[in-house]
């Protein structure tokens, strides 16, 4: 049959919808969402959104429009409840029943939650929609709370995190982190590079707590009034925003048994243990080329890059994920992007190009060859732009470099 479901209307599910067009598929689209928005970028919820400096409009990844001019039957406020893979059926919560020729899922991701007391309270937040976001922009922007003193506290200090924390910083919350590790985003950063990030929260007066975690949430006039560490520490907030992650959605295909393993299992072409079913975004685990196993990833460029191998590789066409993994972060006036493959970033050596503590610097992870040269497999620029090219042109030639002057600001990058 001619026609393909796309179940998430996401960015992976509504980037996959519109690379069909564009790749010439003629036959039916639909795009089924949960929630009742068109597709939207979620970047900005904890960031520029979540100040109040960018507006609804900002968000659409593709003009409303652009769903009918492309003849995308697009379904908000549809849950695809059950998958029928031997029929070829999906069944909706309103009861419809659609077939697919094809199906993509781009469910996404749902925040973890904490099994602690209180942790349902009025004033205890979580952020992954738009609502969730216009909610704690209320509380920020606009003291939607009364007898308040606007006390913040971040359960979790991973980057979405540490964004909220800026933000609320910002708009001149007092604001505590509570954190698992030592040092934030050590586990992606390393050390050296997780404490610029937290030096630069630290200086705008953020709290942080290192290897700390929330143990109970307090209660006053029935909302919350504070958060009671595993230390025994009791921390006031008017605010406490839980951020510790997120799971895949992978309820729907798990039922319908596709093979599950930190997401859905998919091929680098997007496929899924079932051929006529395909998986993008947040909720895939696809095999990366390049690494040689399988990688997870939760971010912006994933979402678009393997929204657009699926719609490819679902019409037949050539299309394998072996993009370079993306992401970027804005915190105060900090930011940056990284490219790279943090698997092998983890055991590599950090060349500073620039001075770390100055905010303005490249930073490369290069696994040494000999004691002068070795092979670059990830970059971070912070606050130095139009730098990208080059670092993913020296991430992919795999030619080893000479780690002086690659940390000599007067060699140009794109000569090395
Ligand atoms: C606050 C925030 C800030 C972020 N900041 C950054 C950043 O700075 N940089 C970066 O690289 N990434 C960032 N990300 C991550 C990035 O937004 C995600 O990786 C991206 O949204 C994933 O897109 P997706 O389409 O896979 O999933 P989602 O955006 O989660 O979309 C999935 C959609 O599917 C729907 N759905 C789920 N199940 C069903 C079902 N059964 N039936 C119908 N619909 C269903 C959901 O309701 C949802 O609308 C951020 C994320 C958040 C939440």
């Amino acid at each position: 049959m001619d026609n393909i479901v796309i179940i998430g209307a996401g960015l992976a599910g509504a980037t996959a919808a519109h690379t069909l067009r564009k790749e010439g598929f003629d036959g039916g689209i639909t795009l089924v969402g949960a929630e009742e928005h068109h597709p939207y970028i979620r970047p900005p919820l904890s960031k520029g959104f979540l100040a109040g400096n960018e507006d609804e409009g900002s968000l659409l990844p593709y003009p409303v429009d652009s769903y009918a001019e492309k003849r995308i039957d697009f379904l908000p406020r549809e849950t695809a409840e059950q998958l029928d893979r031997e029929a070829g059926e999906v069944r909706l919560a309103s009861g419809k029943t659609m077939k697919y020729g094809q199906l993509l899922l781009a469910t996404g991701a749902t925040p973890r939650s904490l099994p602690i007391s209180g942790a349902d309270l009025p004033g205890v937040h979580c952020l992954r929609t738009l609502e969730d976001s216009k909610e704690l922009r209320e509380a920020l922007v606009n003291n939607a709370y009364e007898q308040h003193d606007r006390r913040v506290v971040l359960v979790g200090s991973g980057w979405i995190g540490l964004e909220v924390a800026a933000t609320a910083r910002t708009l001149g919350a007092e604001v505590a982190v509570l954190g698992k590790d030592k040092i934030p985003l050590e586990g992606v950063l390393g050390a050296e590079l997780g404490t610029v990030f937290l030096d630069r929260h630290r200086k705008a007066g953020v709290t942080f707590h290192p290897e700390t975690s929330a143990a109970g949430i307090t209660a006053a006039n029935g909302r919350a009034s504070g958060v009671v560490t595993d230390s025994g520490l009791e921390l006031p907030a008017d605010l406490v925003v839980i951020a510790v992650g997120v799971t895949p959605n992978t309820e729907l295909a798990e039922a319908a048994g596709l093979t599950i393993q930190n997401g859905i299992l998919t091929d680098q072409s997007m496929r899924t243990s079932d051929p006529r079913i395909f998986a993008a975004g947040d909720v895939a685990n696809p095999f990366h080329p390049v690494l040689g196993e399988h990688q997870r990833s939760e971010h912006w460029a994933n979402a678009i890059n393997t929204g657009k191998v699926a719609a490819k590789a679902m019409l037949g066409k050539p299309a394998v994920l072996n993009h370079i993994p993306y992401f970027y972060t804005d915190q105060f006036d900090l930011g940056m992007e990284y490219s790279g493959y943090g698997p092998l970033a983890r055991d590599a050596k950090v060349v500073a190009r620039g001075d770390t503590s100055s905010g303005e610097f490249i930073a490369f992870w290069v696994i040494p060859v000999s004691s002068d040269k070795g092979r670059v497999v990830a970059g971070m620029n912070v606050n130095i732009w139009d730098v990208q090219g080059p670092i993913k042109a020296l991430i992919r030639q795999e030619n080893e470099v000479n780690l002086q002057q690659l940390a000599d600001l007067s060699v140009p990058l794109d000569s090395l």
